[in-house]
């Protein structure tokens, strides 16, 4: 055999491509050429450089298949290409053939465990995403919650303020409201100043049911007017800024109905609490 024929049987070497009988004859060529030997120290240098760039791929031997493809494509390769490509770099660019070649065919296993292991870390990134998701999501309704519960303690705090500045202006009244035999529990206390001014502290009254608030009325002349709607938290207790009609101001009865939760031009409910008792 010529040095031209064993020279292409260097890149299949490179690939553990060649059988038992072909390696033997090339071995003993190798023995008695430095140029072979240089040209399979490359390739060889070539496969370890892809090696190490797999980090931990254990490639797996071809299969007697596999390896037959690899060698029928290599000598094909060789036969049809490789003495006019010589004339340039031609070990370079069967190099780059075998390179891919061994990309597509050893690597699979390392492109596999990859795969996996990439599918893995994304499986476990998407997990710690999903909890911080859930963590901040948490952090925003507690934060919507304490923010609700300041608002509410801002405008509870402005109300007693009021009625603080109602209570103790000159020439306000108080009129107190008694439960009727329909709420007999309830009691409430409203303080209006000489303008009309007004606010209603209520206790022992239940929640309204839904749909339903309790709504206040003055009534003077025997002509009841609508004053606002109010609710009662769960201890009973419930607060509401009015104002009384300038009719009502210096004569009226005022009293507490149950009604629709918009309220209503007349009274439609009964009579919860009222100040004649
Ligand atoms: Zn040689």
């Amino acid at each position: 055999m010529a040095h031209e024929d064993y020279k292409e049987m260097l890149e299949a070497q490179a690939l553990s491509a060649l059988d038992a009988a072909e390696v033997r004859v090339l071995e003993a060529h190798l023995q008695s050429c430095a140029e072979c030997r240089s040209q399979l120290s490359d390739w060889e240098d070539a496969a370890a450089g892809l090696a190490f760039a797999a980090l931990e791929a254990t490639p797996l031997e071809p299969s007697p298949q596999v390896r037959a493809r690899i060698l029928e494509a290599v000598r094909t390769d060789t036969t049809t290409g490789s003495r006019a490509i010589e004339a340039a770099d031609g070990h370079r660019l069967q190099a780059a053939n075998v390179v891919a070649l061994k990309q597509t065919l050893r690597w699979s296993p390392a492109q596999t465990w990859g795969a996996i292991a990439a599918g893995l870390i994304c499986a476990a990134l998407v997990a710690s995403l999903f909890v911080l998701w859930k963590q901040n999501r948490e952090a925003r309704q507690e934060l919507a919650r304490l923010s609700g519960q300041v608002r509410d303690a801002q405008e509870q705090l402005a109300r007693q303020r009021e009625a603080i500045e109602i209570v103790a202006a000159r020439g306000t009244r108080m009129t107190e409201l008694a439960g009727t035999k329909v709420m007999p529990g309830a009691h409430a206390m409203l303080a209006y100043d000489k303008n009309g001014r007004a606010i209603l502290m209520a206790k022992g009254l239940p929640p309204p049911p839904a749909g339903k608030a309790y709504q206040l009325w003055f009534i003077a002349g025997g002509r009841p007017m609508p004053g606002r709607v109010f609710t009662t938290d769960a201890s009973g207790a419930g607060t509401l800024n009015d104002q009384v009609p300038a009719e009502a101001l210096s004569a009226a009865v005022f009293a507490i109905t149950l009604e629709p939760k918009d309220g209503m031009p007349a009274p439609t409910g009964a009579i919860y609490l009222s100040s004649l008792t």
